[in-house]
Protein backbone atom coordinates (compact mmCIF):
# COMPACT_ATOMS: atom_id res chain seq x y z
CA UNK A 1 0.00 0.00 0.00
CA UNK A 2 3.08 2.04 0.50
CA UNK A 3 3.66 2.62 -2.92
CA UNK A 4 -0.03 3.89 -3.33
CA UNK A 5 0.60 6.89 -1.55
CA UNK A 6 3.65 7.64 -3.71
CA UNK A 7 4.60 10.92 -6.16
CA UNK A 8 1.94 11.07 -8.33
CA UNK A 9 -0.91 11.59 -5.15
CA UNK A 10 2.01 14.42 -3.60
CA UNK A 11 1.77 15.88 -7.04
CA UNK A 12 -1.73 16.17 -6.75
CA UNK A 13 -1.73 17.76 -3.43
CA UNK A 14 -4.63 20.11 -2.74
CA UNK A 15 -2.69 22.92 -1.28
CA UNK A 16 -1.64 24.78 -4.30
CA UNK A 17 -4.96 26.33 -5.15
CA UNK A 18 -7.58 27.94 -3.56
CA UNK A 19 -9.63 26.80 -0.30
CA UNK A 20 -12.82 25.53 -1.90
CA UNK A 21 -16.00 24.32 -0.47
CA UNK A 22 -16.12 20.96 0.44
CA UNK A 23 -17.82 18.71 -2.14
CA UNK A 24 -18.88 14.80 -2.03
CA UNK A 25 -17.28 12.40 -4.13
CA UNK A 26 -19.32 9.29 -4.67
CA UNK A 27 -17.95 5.85 -5.91
CA UNK A 28 -20.35 3.15 -7.10
CA UNK A 29 -18.92 -0.63 -9.11
CA UNK A 30 -20.56 -3.52 -9.52
CA UNK A 31 -19.42 -6.04 -6.30
CA UNK A 32 -15.93 -6.94 -7.01
CA UNK A 33 -14.15 -4.19 -9.10
CA UNK A 34 -12.11 -3.24 -7.05
CA UNK A 35 -14.00 -0.15 -5.35
CA UNK A 36 -13.28 -1.27 -1.59
CA UNK A 37 -9.48 -1.31 -2.20
CA UNK A 38 -9.78 2.09 -4.06
CA UNK A 39 -11.29 3.51 -1.69
CA UNK A 40 -8.63 2.92 1.16
CA UNK A 41 -6.02 3.91 -0.94
CA UNK A 42 -7.74 7.18 -1.24
CA UNK A 43 -8.16 7.16 2.60
CA UNK A 44 -4.32 6.54 3.32
CA UNK A 45 -3.66 9.62 1.05
CA UNK A 46 -3.28 11.59 3.48
CA UNK A 47 -2.41 14.44 1.35
CA UNK A 48 -6.12 14.11 -0.49
CA UNK A 49 -7.61 15.04 2.70
CA UNK A 50 -10.87 12.84 2.19
CA UNK A 51 -13.03 11.82 5.33
CA UNK A 52 -15.07 8.34 4.63
CA UNK A 53 -18.62 8.55 5.01
CA UNK A 54 -19.23 5.55 7.34
CA UNK A 55 -22.43 3.77 6.23
CA UNK A 56 -24.78 1.49 8.60
CA UNK A 57 -26.39 -1.54 7.71
CA UNK A 58 -27.59 -4.71 8.53
CA UNK A 59 -25.57 -6.95 6.66
CA UNK A 60 -23.53 -9.26 9.32
CA UNK A 61 -19.60 -7.95 9.82
CA UNK A 62 -16.96 -9.49 7.50
CA UNK A 63 -13.68 -10.78 9.51
CA UNK A 64 -11.65 -8.33 8.31
CA UNK A 65 -13.99 -5.42 9.06
CA UNK A 66 -14.47 -3.47 12.53
CA UNK A 67 -17.15 -1.87 13.44
CA UNK A 68 -17.49 1.66 13.50
CA UNK A 69 -14.91 1.93 10.96
CA UNK A 70 -15.71 0.11 7.69
CA UNK A 71 -19.52 -0.06 8.95
CA UNK A 72 -21.56 0.45 11.82
CA UNK A 73 -23.46 -2.48 12.07
CA UNK A 74 -27.22 -2.33 13.23
CA UNK A 75 -30.04 -4.71 13.02
CA UNK A 76 -33.25 -4.21 11.10
CA UNK A 77 -35.11 -2.49 13.68
CA UNK A 78 -32.59 0.06 14.62
CA UNK A 79 -32.44 1.05 11.11
CA UNK A 80 -35.95 1.41 10.72
CA UNK A 81 -35.78 4.01 13.54
CA UNK A 82 -32.71 6.12 12.22
CA UNK A 83 -34.57 5.75 8.61
CA UNK A 84 -38.08 6.56 10.22
CA UNK A 85 -36.18 9.58 12.31
CA UNK A 86 -34.99 10.98 8.75
CA UNK A 87 -31.68 10.62 10.22
CA UNK A 88 -30.50 9.13 6.89
CA UNK A 89 -29.51 10.87 3.61
CA UNK A 90 -30.14 8.21 1.94
CA UNK A 91 -30.91 4.71 1.93
CA UNK A 92 -31.06 1.35 -0.07
CA UNK A 93 -31.90 -2.15 0.01
CA UNK A 94 -28.48 -3.80 -1.66
CA UNK A 95 -28.30 -7.62 -2.38
CA UNK A 96 -30.78 -8.32 0.65
CA UNK A 97 -29.56 -5.93 3.34
CA UNK A 98 -30.38 -2.99 4.21
CA UNK A 99 -27.57 0.15 3.60
CA UNK A 100 -27.66 3.94 4.62
CA UNK A 101 -25.89 6.97 4.56
CA UNK A 102 -25.94 8.71 7.96
CA UNK A 103 -26.50 12.37 7.25
CA UNK A 104 -25.10 14.25 10.64
CA UNK A 105 -21.74 13.34 10.09
CA UNK A 106 -21.47 14.12 6.24
CA UNK A 107 -23.06 18.10 7.16
CA UNK A 108 -20.44 18.45 9.62
CA UNK A 109 -17.45 17.82 7.56
CA UNK A 110 -18.74 19.61 4.68
CA UNK A 111 -19.38 22.55 6.87
CA UNK A 112 -15.55 22.49 7.68
CA UNK A 113 -14.91 22.35 4.29
CA UNK A 114 -13.69 19.08 4.04
CA UNK A 115 -14.47 16.35 1.22
CA UNK A 116 -16.37 13.55 2.21
CA UNK A 117 -16.06 10.22 -0.03
CA UNK A 118 -19.08 7.58 -0.30
CA UNK A 119 -19.21 3.67 -1.23
CA UNK A 120 -22.43 3.76 -1.99
CA UNK A 121 -24.91 2.14 -4.83
CA UNK A 122 -26.70 3.66 -7.66
CA UNK A 123 -30.18 3.62 -5.68
CA UNK A 124 -28.08 5.66 -2.79
CA UNK A 125 -26.33 8.10 -5.34
CA UNK A 126 -29.41 8.99 -7.16
CA UNK A 127 -30.93 9.98 -3.72
CA UNK A 128 -27.45 12.11 -2.60
CA UNK A 129 -27.90 13.54 -6.24
CA UNK A 130 -30.80 15.00 -6.29
CA UNK A 131 -30.63 16.60 -2.16
CA UNK A 132 -27.54 17.42 -3.26
CA UNK A 133 -27.04 18.71 -6.59
CA UNK A 134 -23.81 20.42 -7.64
CA UNK A 135 -21.98 19.60 -4.92
CA UNK A 136 -21.57 16.41 -5.71
CA UNK A 137 -19.25 14.45 -8.00
CA UNK A 138 -19.90 10.66 -8.83
CA UNK A 139 -17.47 8.00 -10.53
CA UNK A 140 -18.91 4.43 -11.34
CA UNK A 141 -16.24 1.60 -11.85
CA UNK A 142 -16.31 -1.24 -13.93
CA UNK A 143 -14.62 -4.24 -14.40
CA UNK A 144 -12.32 -5.17 -17.52
CA UNK A 145 -14.34 -8.21 -17.89
CA UNK A 146 -16.83 -10.92 -15.95
CA UNK A 147 -13.96 -13.33 -15.65
CA UNK A 148 -11.78 -10.79 -13.89
CA UNK A 149 -15.43 -9.71 -11.34
CA UNK A 150 -15.91 -13.43 -10.66
CA UNK A 151 -12.42 -13.89 -9.58
CA UNK A 152 -11.74 -11.23 -7.56
CA UNK A 153 -15.17 -11.72 -5.85
CA UNK A 154 -13.87 -15.14 -4.78
CA UNK A 155 -10.35 -14.37 -4.09
CA UNK A 156 -11.97 -12.01 -1.60
CA UNK A 157 -13.40 -15.36 -0.28
CA UNK A 158 -15.04 -13.37 3.21
CA UNK A 159 -18.57 -14.00 1.26
CA UNK A 160 -20.47 -17.55 1.30
CA UNK A 161 -20.96 -18.85 -2.31
CA UNK A 162 -24.64 -17.55 -2.03
CA UNK A 163 -23.54 -14.16 -1.52
CA UNK A 164 -20.98 -14.47 -4.33
CA UNK A 165 -23.67 -15.65 -6.51
CA UNK A 166 -26.36 -12.99 -5.77
CA UNK A 167 -23.88 -10.17 -6.36
CA UNK A 168 -23.08 -11.97 -9.84
CA UNK A 169 -26.49 -11.78 -10.47
CA UNK A 170 -27.05 -7.95 -9.38
CA UNK A 171 -23.72 -6.89 -11.68
CA UNK A 172 -25.89 -6.68 -14.41
CA UNK A 173 -28.16 -4.70 -13.20
CA UNK A 174 -25.47 -2.24 -11.54
CA UNK A 175 -23.61 -2.54 -14.85
CA UNK A 176 -26.89 -0.84 -16.64
CA UNK A 177 -26.05 1.90 -14.40
CA UNK A 178 -23.29 3.26 -15.62
CA UNK A 179 -24.57 6.38 -17.98
CA UNK A 180 -25.84 8.08 -14.78
CA UNK A 181 -22.71 8.67 -13.30
CA UNK A 182 -20.23 11.69 -13.94
CA UNK A 183 -17.17 9.74 -14.55
CA UNK A 184 -16.19 5.93 -15.93
CA UNK A 185 -13.78 4.28 -14.95
CA UNK A 186 -12.41 1.08 -16.17
CA UNK A 187 -10.33 -0.83 -13.20
CA UNK A 188 -7.55 -2.90 -15.46
CA UNK A 189 -5.07 -1.91 -12.90
CA UNK A 190 -5.39 -0.66 -9.37
CA UNK A 191 -2.78 1.98 -9.37
CA UNK A 192 -4.06 3.66 -12.97
CA UNK A 193 -7.80 3.50 -11.52
CA UNK A 194 -5.89 5.59 -8.53
CA UNK A 195 -4.29 8.06 -10.22
CA UNK A 196 -7.12 8.79 -12.67
CA UNK A 197 -9.41 8.91 -9.06
CA UNK A 198 -6.76 11.64 -7.87
CA UNK A 199 -6.71 13.23 -11.23
CA UNK A 200 -10.69 14.08 -11.39
CA UNK A 201 -10.97 14.66 -7.69
CA UNK A 202 -7.71 17.76 -8.26
CA UNK A 203 -9.90 18.56 -11.16
CA UNK A 204 -13.14 18.67 -9.58
CA UNK A 205 -11.62 21.02 -6.42
CA UNK A 206 -10.22 23.37 -9.26
CA UNK A 207 -14.01 24.22 -10.44
CA UNK A 208 -14.78 27.52 -10.39
CA UNK A 209 -17.78 26.86 -8.91
CA UNK A 210 -16.20 25.97 -5.23
CA UNK A 211 -13.11 28.38 -5.31
CA UNK A 212 -15.27 31.25 -6.22
CA UNK A 213 -14.92 32.86 -2.92
CA UNK A 214 -11.23 32.19 -2.53
CA UNK A 215 -10.81 33.83 -6.13
CA UNK A 216 -12.88 36.56 -5.95
CA UNK A 217 -10.79 37.98 -2.81
CA UNK A 218 -8.05 37.29 -4.65
CA UNK A 219 -8.96 39.10 -7.87
CA UNK A 220 -10.10 42.14 -5.65
CA UNK A 221 -6.28 42.37 -4.35
CA UNK A 222 -5.01 41.78 -7.84
CA UNK A 223 -6.89 44.63 -9.11
CA UNK A 224 -6.53 47.12 -6.25
CA UNK A 225 -2.54 46.01 -6.53
CA UNK A 226 -2.31 46.64 -10.39
CA UNK A 227 -4.60 49.96 -9.68
CA UNK A 228 -1.26 51.53 -7.75
CA UNK A 229 1.03 52.97 -9.95
CA UNK A 230 4.71 52.23 -9.51
CA UNK A 231 6.74 55.05 -8.27
P1 LIG B 1 -20.78 -4.65 0.71
O1 LIG B 1 -21.79 -5.54 1.34
O2 LIG B 1 -19.96 -5.41 -0.33
O3 LIG B 1 -19.91 -3.93 1.70
O4 LIG B 1 -21.57 -3.53 -0.08
C1 LIG B 1 -22.56 -3.87 -0.99
C2 LIG B 1 -22.99 -2.65 -1.78
O5 LIG B 1 -23.67 -1.74 -0.94
C3 LIG B 1 -21.83 -1.87 -2.40
O6 LIG B 1 -22.17 -1.58 -3.76
C4 LIG B 1 -21.77 -0.62 -1.60
O7 LIG B 1 -21.32 0.48 -2.39
C5 LIG B 1 -23.22 -0.43 -1.21
N1 LIG B 1 -23.36 0.42 -0.03
C6 LIG B 1 -22.57 0.45 1.07
N2 LIG B 1 -22.99 1.37 1.94
C7 LIG B 1 -24.07 1.95 1.37
C8 LIG B 1 -24.96 2.99 1.79
O8 LIG B 1 -24.85 3.60 2.85
N3 LIG B 1 -25.98 3.30 0.94
C9 LIG B 1 -26.15 2.68 -0.26
N4 LIG B 1 -27.16 3.09 -1.03
N5 LIG B 1 -25.34 1.70 -0.68
C10 LIG B 1 -24.31 1.33 0.13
Amino acid sequence: IERFAGQQAMREAPERGAPHQGLMLILSSPSGAGKTTLTRMLLQTKELDLTLSISVTTRLRRSSEIDGIHYTFIDRRQFETLRDAGELLEWAEVHGNLYGTPRAPVAAVLGRGRDVLFDIDYQGTQQVRQNSGADVVTVFILPPSMKELRARLERRAEDSPESIAKRLANAREDILRWAEYDYVLVNHDLQDTFDDLCCILTAERRRKTRVREGIEALVKELLEESAIKPA
